[in-house]
């Protein structure tokens, strides 16, 4: 039972580690998992994801920029606008955009963000990738069906580029400009 902060018998939203219902889902399996079959699976193994059910869609998992840039790791990412995916203009649904970030060293994806047409299920192949613990060079050669979201990922991890560490400080600065304009 290692892993939850409470006692094992809560599981679900009461144990604030998550508040869905594929995260209380995850802790009933946990729990069987270490009762029933000595398989010592732990809570903090799970790596954050959710998805938004809006037009478009939003798929997220793992990191957050800000928890990238406050474990200075040396990253990358790239961010790749959906009006550049050819699933997306065949569709007709070319807003949003598909953004990842990786450790620069180890190459694991830490994390990932579709906001984009069929995002909440593409993210997935991100999402699998990141609890294989595999470098995104495993994405960047795999052969994609076309046409789909999906066949594009090889594409967008080819475009990785330095992490921008400063963005916070800008995005802080307009933040705090704006407040002090309203007063
Ligand atoms: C409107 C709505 C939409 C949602 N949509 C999504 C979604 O699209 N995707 C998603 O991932 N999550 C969604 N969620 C969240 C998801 O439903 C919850 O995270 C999930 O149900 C939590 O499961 P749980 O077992 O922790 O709690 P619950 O499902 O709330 O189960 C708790 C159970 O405990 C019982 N109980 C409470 N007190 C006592 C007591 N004293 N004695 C005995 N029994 C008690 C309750 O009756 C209830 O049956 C949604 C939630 C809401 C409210």
């Amino acid at each position: 039972m290692a892993g939850f902060n409470v006692t094992p018998e809560a599981l679900g939203d009461c144990n604030r580690r998550g508040g869905f219902t594929h995260t209380y889902y995850n802790d009933y399996e946990i729990v069987a998992d270490n009762l029933f079959k000595a398989d010592h699976r732990r809570v903090s193994d799970r790596i954050a994801a959710y998805a938004l059910y809006t037009d478009p869609p939003l798929g997220r998992c793992g990191m957050t920029d800000a928890e990238i840039r406050n474990s200075g790791r040396h990253a990358l990412a790239v961010k790749h606008p959906m009006s550049r995916v050819g699933r997306a203009i065949e569709k007709g649904e070319t807003n949003g955009f598909i953004k990842i970030s990786v450790d620069a060293e180890s190459k694991q994806i830490l994390g990932a963000a579709i906001l984009g047409t069929g995002g909440d299920e593409v993210i997935h192949v991100l999402l699998d990738v990141m609890y294989a613990k595999a470098p995104y060079t495993v994405i960047e050669r795999a052969m994609h069906i076309h046409p789909t979201v999906a066949e594009f990922l090889p594409t967008v991890l080819s475009r990785l580029e330095p992490f921008a560490q400063e963005e916070v400080n800008v995005l802080t600065e307009k933040c705090l400009a704006a407040r002090a304009s309203i007063g």
